[in-house]
């Protein structure tokens, strides 16, 4: 009976020791995050976490990946990424990957956004169209480099809250509109660029007649394999060049709502 008794208390032990390290990890470091915030303040040492994730960011995942538009990268260091997150993912805001942004629907991988907004050679003077809002960022990113962005989202209470973010945050060169961007958003036209961040079947023809000459539009083509095509427009024709595979969320049209 004894041997038994030993023999249980044994296993509890190593089990115990299996756990210990792990937990004894997370107390210390939930300790010195506790002692950091006492010193300097939770929102100043946070704001520095994220800058640095930032910098690491654009390090890694952009220019190591052959990103070189200076301009592209300078706005991907400054744009706070984790203020259009919810706050459950805002740990997550700078990692290689997309994130959901509710309504099922996401915020692309920061490579894909700044692949898409170098691809589009967008100059300080230019007037930018996109479509597929989500969460604001990408306009932002758009914000921080064109003159004037319009950006239009299917999804109201996405439209609404990319909106409060983007002012909230001091945009005031970028115009969100609800409705079927797969319309284009004609008052404004001709767009020297356009991003199109949900994926249609096939390039929607009001968005190529939108685009001024010698315009470009990056765009995800396809339903299950897509590709980002860039397509620039020239006087008398239309040049579609195929590049990197991808996977966004289908553009949907205002008659499935
Ligand atoms: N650029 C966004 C991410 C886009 S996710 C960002 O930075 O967060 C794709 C978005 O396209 C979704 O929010 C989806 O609702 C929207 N969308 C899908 N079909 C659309 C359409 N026909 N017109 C406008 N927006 C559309």
């Amino acid at each position: 009976m004894s041997w038994e008794l030993a023999s249980i208390a044994l296993l509890c032990f190593c089990v115990l020791l299996m756990y210990l390290p792990g937990y004894a990890v997370e107390l210390s470091s939930n300790y010195h995050g506790l002692q950091i915030n006492s010193f300097y303040g939770a929102g100043e040492q946070l704001g520095e976490q994220f800058e640095q994730q930032r910098r690491q960011m654009v390090k890694y995942q952009l220019r190591d990946r052959g990103l070189k538009d200076e301009r592209v990268l300078a706005a991907m260091s400054k744009v706070p990424r984790h203020q259009f997150v919810d706050s459950s993912w805002r740990d997550l805001a700078y990692s290689d990957r997309p994130l959901p942004i509710g309504h099922n629907q996401t915020i692309s991988q920061p490579y894909i956004v700044a692949y898409m907004t170098e691809a589009a050679e967008i100059s300080s003077e230019a007037k930018v169209l996109e479509i597929g809002t989500g969460c604001g960022y990408q306009a932002a990113i758009l914000g921080e480099i064109a003159k004037e962005v319009y950006s239009i989202e299917i999804i109201p209470q996405l439209a609404e809250r990319a909106r409060r973010t983007l002012s909230q945050l001091g945009y005031e060169n970028i115009e969100v509109k609800t409705g079927d961007g797969y319309q284009g958003w004609a008052e404004h036209a001709p767009y020297d660029a356009i991003i199109v961040t949900a994926a249609p079947e096939e390039i929607p023809e009001p968005l190529i007649e939108q685009l001024a000459i010698n315009g470009k539009m990056v765009i995800p083509v396809g339903t299950w394999y897509q590709d980002i095509i860039v397509l620039t427009k020239t006087e008398n024709r239309i040049v579609e060049e195929k590049t990197i595979p991808v996977r966004f969320v289908p553009m949907r049209r205002k008659s499935f709502l």
